[in-house]
């Protein structure tokens, strides 16, 4: 484009407003202080940070379910193309980081010891492109395994018990798998790959695990944070599915404590849906202002609410919550000022036959906004959603702006809307 005189006055407008702006919400939020972000040990020490194009991609694996009969040609082959759906997403999408929104492993048909060489497996195709990721628990996990009946009347495999001490016996000889605990599960993928950002929660959240939350940082500033992510467990397997009050405690201590003024945007991750994402179903098809592309099965939400969701509802800076758990479900609907998301089905593993693909998320940092996608296995994408759009000034400090005049504000306004997703 030509520069004219009109042009250069313009550029010269916007960074004298740009500067005089950033010297104002300097002044009124302060530096946020590397320290706050450690003392949990809920964060990592070296944060995920903006690419220098200032986005933040990431992509969601959903409901993988690794390990599906073993002893069949058809559980190994859906492992082997869930391997290959993830390769493509991830050729195409090229992320900056992956969350594993939980039921990696359908733990209840693994008859071995120790689940996590199905859990080591599913994270490989992330691992092997050296991407960061994280990971959570769904209902699937930690499940003991489950004799099929039918083995008791066409002759039972040979399946090797394991040593005593990975064995419950019961009268003569026999043997049950116990499955793989949530603390052993996690363990092994945190100690075996030091690209993973997976974290054993507070003990007092036991037997719920995956309960942490990462902060990511500034493109030009590793320790200025941007955004943060929350990861919760919602349960299931081996203790029932749903959000304990101490999580919602625990979250509203520690999302103060990180983020007092609500002033940076928070994500929510976990398996599965609760009795919002009820609420806001779509009835027949998908109607606006939901966005998705199936919508063919009922909500299986939580057992129980236990005050989760009033907080998030309440809490200006979160701005979805993600989940998986239902296969035949793609949407995202507006809850209050928050949005709530499925992910997609990504494994071969698990109920259904809906074709697979990825949520994906992409933050951007100057303006910051996040959109939403769907990627499927065969490249096409679909069911483009603004979560927050980087017109949306909640993320400016009102008071301030408000004191330099309400025409300042109408003419950034203005200037802004040219830049809007
Ligand atoms: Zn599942």
């Amino acid at each position: 484009m030509m520069e004219t005189p009109s042009n250069r006055f313009t550029a010269l407008s916007l960074t004298f407003i740009s500067i005089l702006f950033g010297f104002i919400i300097t002044i009124a939020n302060g530096h946020e202080s590397p320290e706050k972000t450690s003392t949990h040990g809920t964060t990592d020490p070296k944060p995920l940070q903006f690419s220098s194009s200032s986005s933040f991609k990431i992509a969601l694996f959903a409901d993988l379910h690794f390990g599906e009969n073993a002893w069949t040609n058809w559980g190994p082959w859906q492992d082997i193309n869930s391997l290959r759906v993830m390769s493509t997403i991830l050729d195409l999408e090229r992320p900056d980081f992956v969350v594993y929104l939980g039921d990696l492993v359908t733990a209840n048909n693994l008859p071995i010891p120790n689940a996590s060489l199905y859990w080591e497996k599913a994270i490989s195709p992330t691992r092997d492109r050296k991407i960061p990721w994280a990971s959570l628990f769904g209902n699937h996990d930690d499940m003991a395994f489950e004799w099929p009946t039918e083995w008791f009347t066409s002759g039972i495999p040979q399946i090797r018990c394991p040593p005593p001490s990975n064995c419950v016996f019961s009268g003569g000889g026999e043997c049950s798998f116990r499955g793989t605990n949530r603390v052993e599960l996690m363990n092994d993928e945190i100690q075996k790959n030091g690209s993973s950002y997976s974290r054993i929660g507070p003990e007092d959240l036991w037997p719920s695990v995956s309960n942490y939350v990462l902060q990511v940082s500034s493109s030009n500033d590793s320790k200025s944070p941007v955004a943060f992510l929350y990861f919760l467990d919602s349960g299931g397997g081996s203790y029932p599915e749903a959000i304990s009050n101490a999580q919602a405690r625990w979250f509203q201590n520690v999302s103060q404590e990180l983020n007092p003024q609500s002033r940076l945007p928070e994500i929510i991750f976990w398996h599965i849906p609760n009795e919002a994402y009820k609420e806001v179903a779509p009835k027949n098809g998908i109607q606006q202002p939901c966005v998705g592309s199936i919508n063919l099965e009922a909500v299986a939400a939580q057992v129980a609410e236990n005050g989760i969701m009033d907080l998030l509802v309440n809490r200006t800076s979160v701005k979805a919550v993600f989940v998986g758990h239902n296969h035949g479900l793609d949407w995202c609907c507006p809850y209050n000022k928050l949005w709530l998301c499925f992910a997609r089905h990504t494994g071969y593993g698990g109920y259904g036959n809906w074709s697979k693909g990825a949520r994906i998320i992409e933050m951007t940092e100057q303006p910051f906004s996040i959109k939403s996608w769907v990627r499927m296995e065969y490249g096409i994408q679909h069911s483009e959603v603004v979560i927050l759009s980087s017109c949306d000034d909640q993320l400016l400090p009102f008071p301030v702006i408000w004191n330099i005049g309400v025409f300042f504000v109408a003419f950034l306004t203005s200037i802004h809307s040219f830049h809007c997703i």
